[in-house]
């Protein structure tokens, strides 16, 4: 429990309307898009309720804050938009919610530099919409450009629509302003190459919180294309899709959308869309569509594709007027009374095809069954959703939690990663070090050594 007098300053630091203790939002804030039926085995995490939630406007405050919380030894939890889906902003150990919201201010867009200087609270779509004023865009563009800040997608470095050509939201980083465990402003510098030892900034891009609170970063930003055209591509089998999209990426074509996808309804079909200037669009349209029939692909045109497209966002837009900011149990009812997964695993190309085809073996029999799979973005990152067999016996909970284990850890035993998307939270918590084996070790040196006290988001990342 924090002690009246360090409510007593944290008040002075951020004003008392910016320093929140009623249970109605210690409930609302203690939570992330992470639902209970899908925390298997980890349910315990939503036990524990944040003390406070504190709101600060500048990067002094947030250091004010670290600093009386490093004094104090009082877990701080740092808090974007609060969609993170494996519960990283869950406050296990208590203490301070810091909720970036307020720190939502574009500095600079630079048209010659191409980089945008935002502070971390910023929602990607006020900076989509701050982008296109100057003819400019942003790289990353995931389903939650409407309720994601750009510190929170860089903290679990997401993957977007936009992944194929630009790379996950970690790649837009150019630098960032971090307040550090103790208090101390961290600021790396706004060039694209370093060769001075190791590259700070990736301390802090996917680690959830547990080095710093990002307040600012400089980000990559990308013209506006002359040229835009999708195409999508059908195909009697997965593997065949598969291969062809794995071709293209290795001839060097870029399209900036490149997703396969197979479910019951629409079948196998591999989206892309290509934007760029003129000559390099139309060029690399034609040989992928080559490219595509050579592996038995049918160009079906581009509508399906301009309507995955045009739809792209609805997810995060209705969890926006749906769930956000609302109590946990109105969230979890609307949401997670359904027992799903979606799981995000990444492997050599090589490795891929066979990696689908021992899940499948697993799930033989198992009342789980895959109702969707994809590749995003690159043949590496792939993707399964998985539901209960209709009719299936038994405790779905219990069967979808045995299974989920299995894949995950057969992922790493086949040298692959149990997620490329969503980062760790509590979720996955006890896998990691399985899967980073001595790296773990150093992840634990450089937390030692920066936050000896673990304040920093306790208890994420497998710390
Ligand atoms: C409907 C929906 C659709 C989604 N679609 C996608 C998708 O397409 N692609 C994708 O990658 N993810 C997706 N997600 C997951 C989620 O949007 C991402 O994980 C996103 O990156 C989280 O951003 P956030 O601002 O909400 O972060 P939060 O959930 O607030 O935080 C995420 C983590 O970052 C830490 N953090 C937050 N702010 C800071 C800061 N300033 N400094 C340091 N650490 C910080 C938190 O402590 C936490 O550990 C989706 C989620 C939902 C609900």
């Amino acid at each position: 429990m924090l002690n009246r007098s360090a409510i007593e300053t944290l008040t002075k630091f951020v004003g008392a309307e910016n320093v929140l203790t009623d249970p109605y939002d210690l409930d609302r804030y203690s939570a992330d898009a992470l639902t209970p039926s899908r925390a298997f085995g980890v349910e315990g995490a939503f036990d524990r309720l944040a003390d406070a939630v504190v709101r600060p406007a500048t990067t002094e405050q947030v250091s004010q804050i670290v600093s009386l919380a490093a004094g104090e030894g009082i877990p701080l939890v740092p808090y974007g938009g609060g969609t993170g889906v494996m519960g990283g902003t869950l406050p296990v150990r208590g203490g301070l919610i810091v909720d970036m919201g307020r720190m939502n201010r574009i500095l600079q867009v630079n048209v010659t530099d191409l980089t945008a200087e935002v502070e971390g609270g910023v929602v990607l779509q006020d900076l989509v919409e701050a982008l296109a004023v100057h003819g400019l865009m942003s790289g990353h563009d995931p389903y939650s450009v409407p309720i994601a800040t750009v510190a929170g997608t860089i903290s679990t470095n997401g993957v977007g629509y936009r992944a194929a050509a630009f790379g996950p939201m970690g790649q837009q980083v150019v630098a960032l302003e971090v307040v550090l465990p103790d208090g101390r402003v961290l600021s790396t510098r706004p060039v694209p190459k370093y060769s001075s030892g190791p590259i700070l900034n990736y301390l802090f891009i996917g680690s959830e919180g547990v080095f710093g609170i990002i307040t600012k970063a400089t980000i990559r930003v990308y013209r506006l294309p002359e040229s835009s055209v999708f195409a999508t591509s059908s195909f009697e089998t997965f593997d065949r899709g598969f291969e062809a999209a794995a071709e293209l990426l290795a001839l060097g074509i870029r399209p900036t959308l490149l997703d396969l996808t197979e479910e019951e309804e629409e079948g196998i079909l591999l989206h892309l869309l290509f934007e760029g200037y003129q000559e390099g669009v139309a060029a690399d349209h034609k040989r992928s569509m080559q490219v595509c029939a050579r592996f038995g692909g049918q160009d079906v045109g581009p509508e399906s594709t301009e309507n995955y497209w045009q739809d792209r966002h609805r997810s995060g837009e209705n969890y926006k007027e749906a769930m956000l900011g609302r109590p946990r149990q109105v969230r979890w009812d609307r949401w997670g009374g359904r027992s799903f997964d979606y799981l995000h695993l990444a492997l050599p190309v090589s490795q891929v095809l066979d990696y689908r085809k021992k899940c499948e073996a697993i799930l033989a029999g198992s009342g789980v069954r895959v109702v969707e799979y994809s590749i995003w973005s690159r043949p590496e990152l792939f993707s399964m959703m998985l539901s209960p067999e209709p009719g299936a016996k038994g405790d779905f909970q219990d069967n979808m939690g045995q299974v989920v284990e299995q894949v995950l850890t057969l992922a790493q035993d086949m040298g692959g990663i149990m997620e490329y998307c969503h980062g760790v939270g509590v979720k996955l918590n006890h896998l990691l070090a399985r899967e980073l084996g001595v790296g773990h070790d150093v992840i634990r040196d450089l937390k030692q050594a920066l936050d000896p006290a673990n304040i920093m988001n306790p208890g994420k990342l497998g710390l």
